[in-house]
């Protein structure tokens, strides 16, 4: 399914409504992506070495981790998907078939240690997911599980939650300020049973609809409101030192595959929704500029799409000029640059910079569909804007 958003004078965006998988790969300018879903969010470490040299048999030596913390190879050439599935079904990261897949949506608080319930319960969700009679939801429809000692997943979109409580696992919907507690053994049933009220409930017009959503315009059965939602949650952890193992963040995901693989030599990695690594039990990690372990990296201070040339919708070129205006960015502050007015990188507001065939367009705090506040810049003009912000932000 496609559709456009709109935006002044501008060849309207495509919106194409699935997500690619590795079964299920998206056509790109530069070959297809092949997205794939680790289970639980974890790659041991012969599977991390393993993608690493598939990526260099068949694909872009980059490789993308997503905002949903899945890993991702782009520039595969169409007779190379066929021996990149063996190699990845061999590897054990293949589903039986692509609808499951597209099912096992499923995000992990990265900082489980051993004996906790997350790393169970995520395995378990994802394969009561896969399975068939699962109920076919739409394809951004996703879970997180949240169940370390606070959730630190609020900020990643998810629809259905599952977060510790002290009687056992509060499963609630995207929106709501309760849930119910259940056992983890019974949280993925119930998971799946609120994914059945949504659809019931008609969340999914069409096949496309989120949680939160449906909530704005139906109230949550009583039985889905019996444990309020705790207000505590505590901040997604960027690089550094964690009980599991170093977080290494990425610029805009990219982690090269002789990286990975240098990665994976050292622990297995988790993947989280900020585009970064937990690599379990690594007191030494790789000399690379790539990794960025320090939180005052300018680099996490932008985000940025493909661009142009990878995406046939893209006006132009955008991690290079991230990069560029990254040190104008104000400490705590995120700059957001999009190829255009999708804004797949970064989907809620920031202050967002969009190509347009006309030069590129300034917009102070929204989303990169949002009225722009200036038209038509270059990389001077955004430079002096972005200082004036920081700035002007500074003395508030
Ligand atoms: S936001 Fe970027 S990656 Fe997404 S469609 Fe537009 S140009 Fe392509």
């Amino acid at each position: 399914m496609t559709e456009s958003t709109s935006r002044d004078g501008e060849p309207l965006a495509q919106i194409k409504g699935w997500c690619p998988g590795a079964l299920r790969p998206m056509a790109a300018s530069d070959g297809l992506v092949v997205r794939i879903r680790p289970p639980a969010g974890r790659l041991s470490m012969a599977q991390a070495q393993g993608i690493a040299v598939l990526a260099q048999r068949h694909a872009s030596p980059w490789l993308e981790l997503t905002n949903r913390a899945n890993l991702q190879l782009r520039g595969v050439g169409a007779a190379r998907h066929a021996p990149l599935l063996d190699g990845l079904r061999a590897l054990g990261l293949v589903d039986e078939d692509a609808a499951s897949e597209a099912r096992r949506n499923v995000q992990v608080q990265p900082l489980w240690t051993e004996g906790d319930v997350t790393h169970g319960l995520a395995l378990h969700l994802g394969e009561w997911l896969a399975d068939r009679d699962a109920p076919v939801l739409p394809a951004k429809f996703g879970f997180a599980v949240d169940t370390g000692a606070a959730p630190c997943l609020r900020e990643a979109h998810a629809d259905i939650r599952l977060e510790r409580h002290a009687d056992g696992v509060l499963v609630y919907a995207d929106g709501a300020d309760s849930g119910v507690v259940v056992a983890p053994q019974a949280a993925p049933r119930h998971a799946l049973d609120l994914a059945r009220w949504f659809l019931g409930a008609g969340g999914a017009p069409e096949g496309r609809g989120r949680m939160a959503a449906l909530l704005g315009r139906c109230a949550l059965p009583a039985e889905w409101r019996q444990t309020p939602v705790p207000a505590h949650a505590v901040l997604a952890p960027g690089p550094g030192p964690q009980a599991p193992g170093p977080i290494v963040s990425l610029a805009f995901g990219l982690v090269r595959a002789s990286t990975l693989a240098a990665l994976g030599a050292c622990g297995a990695l988790r993947l989280t929704p900020w585009r970064s690594l937990l690599v379990e039990g690594a007191g030494r990690l790789p000399e690379s500029a790539e990794l960025i372990t320090d939180p005052l990296d300018a680099r996490l201070r932008v985000a940025a799409c493909t661009g142009a040339p990878g995406c046939e919708q893209a006006w132009a070129p955008t991690r290079d000029l991230a990069l560029a205006l990254a040190p104008a960015v104000g400490s705590g502050h995120l700059l957001h640059v999009s190829g255009c007015s999708k804004g797949c990188a970064h989907p809620t507001a920031a202050t967002t910079i969009v190509a347009t065939r006309r030069g590129f367009d300034f917009i102070r705090f929204g989303t990169a569909a949002g009225a722009p506040d200036h038209h038509g810049l270059d990389l001077p003009a955004l430079e002096q804007l972005l200082q004036q912000e920081t700035a002007h932000a500074a003395r508030v």
